[in-house]
């Protein structure tokens, strides 16, 4: 089943989705939602794979363009220089290479689609060996322009399915927001809030107030490098601490655990830099019994699909950023996913296909890429 597989050729684009609204964090605004692609062929088959990497450098080191210009320049050619490679060899091939977690984590995603299909079998078998058919519906709401707004961006959320709200906070955007928020929805909807690190220490009495509210977690209140703070602030609030950002591999993620400075974690395998990392950091948190969920990055359909099929591990204890495509896209790369069941009950269906082509729309790829390249084998 783990043959390896070679690659003659590498088609990398860049492809541009205008969002139904922009998108805040406190890290930046997102309205058109620009990320890498990739399609990987050879005499084996071919893999696609999506570049987790937001437009701008801001959320973290990669862009989209950065992370084009790796895939390209650094990582395509080593890729391309192998025999053959497998999804599980990714992470020694690329040792040599620093940082570039997105960019690497895309091309094992295009290798594990490359071995699904071959295999005839399901990402999500390949994350976990008991994958749930389906998950709960889980948003993110960006930074509104007042409490009232976001408290009705809540409620129609919460009628559209979502069970869970995640709202973005920054300084001075904060618990005046959450009181409306919850005061909307009531407390049987999971609220959560997302800091993006924007705050300090300093701010520990400031975050103390949100823990009247019965929040899930807090999530990266403090900056990314800063584990002690979070465990020193972990013990000035009764919120739990979540951290995003901050984990950036499977050995960070149980030493942030160990330090105390989260008791929830938010598993991005794009930020591990590796989707089999990522099944590694869920089955190390039922082994050590940390809630654990999965976090999106306005992915594209391709890495819309991947997060379910990872959210499908038993382990993903909490409800993630799993959202519909019609909430952040008017249009897609890939079929449409969408949310089944009522008002805060919603659920999607984790896919079983094996392979991520027959969900993508070739005429949707084309019409909304702006760069096209390909690498070849030789060349
Ligand atoms: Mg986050």
């Amino acid at each position: 089943m783990s043959d390896a597989i070679r690659i003659d050729a590498i088609e990398l684009r860049i492809v541009a989705l205008p969002l139904i609204e922009p998108f805040v964090a406190a890290h930046g605004t997102t309205t058109v939602r620009t990320a890498a692609i990739l399609r990987l062929l050879g005499p084996d088959g071919e893999g696609w794979g999506d570049c987790a990497a937001l437009p701008e450098a801001t959320y973290t080191e990669e862009s989209v363009d950065g992370a084009f210009a790796v895939l390209r320049d650094e990582l395509g050619p080593r890729l391309l220089a192998a025999d053959a490679i497998t999804a599980a060899g990714v992470r020694a091939l690329f040792g040599s290479v620093r940082g570039q977690p997105m960019a690497r984590a895309s091309i094992e995603l295009a290798l594990l689609d490359a071995e699904c299909t071959r295999d005839g079998r399901s990402l999500a078998t390949r994350f976990s060996e008991a994958p749930r058919p389906m998950v709960p519906a889980g948003v993110a709401i960006g930074l509104l322009d007042s409490p009232d707004r976001t408290a009705a961006a809540a409620l129609a959320r919460v009628a559209e399915g979502y069970g869970r709200i995640k709202v973005k906070i920054a300084p001075g955007r904060d618990v005046e927001v959450v009181r409306a928020v919850r005061a909307a929805v009531g407390p049987d909807i999971e609220v959560m809030v997302d800091a993006n690190g924007s705050y300090t220490l300093d701010d520990a009495a400031r975050l103390a107030e949100l823990d009247e509210f019965g929040l899930t977690s807090i999530e990266q209140p403090l900056a990314a490098d800063s584990l002690a703070d979070h465990a020193a602030l972990a013990l000035r609030i009764t919120t739990p601490i979540c951290l995003d950002e901050s984990l950036t591999s499977v050995a960070r993620t149980l030493e942030a655990v160990e330090l105390g400075a989260c008791s929830v974690v938010c598993v991005k395998a794009p930020r591990f830099g590796s989707w089999l990392d990522a099944a590694e950091v869920l089955d190390h948190c039922a082994r050590i019994g940390v809630d654990a969920w999965i976090g999106g990055m306005l992915d594209t359909g391709l890495g819309r699909l991947a997060n379910l099929a990872l959210a499908a591990h038993p382990a993903a204890t909490l409800t993630g950023d799993l959202s519909a495509t019609a909430r952040f896209f008017t249009e897609d790369i890939c079929a449409e996913v969408v949310i089944d069941g009522g008002p805060g009950a919603g659920v999607i269906a984790v896919p079983t296909a094996a392979g991520f082509a027959a969900a993508l729309d070739p005429a949707g790829l084309d019409r909304h890429t702006i760069t096209i390249t390909t690498l070849r084998r030789g060349a």
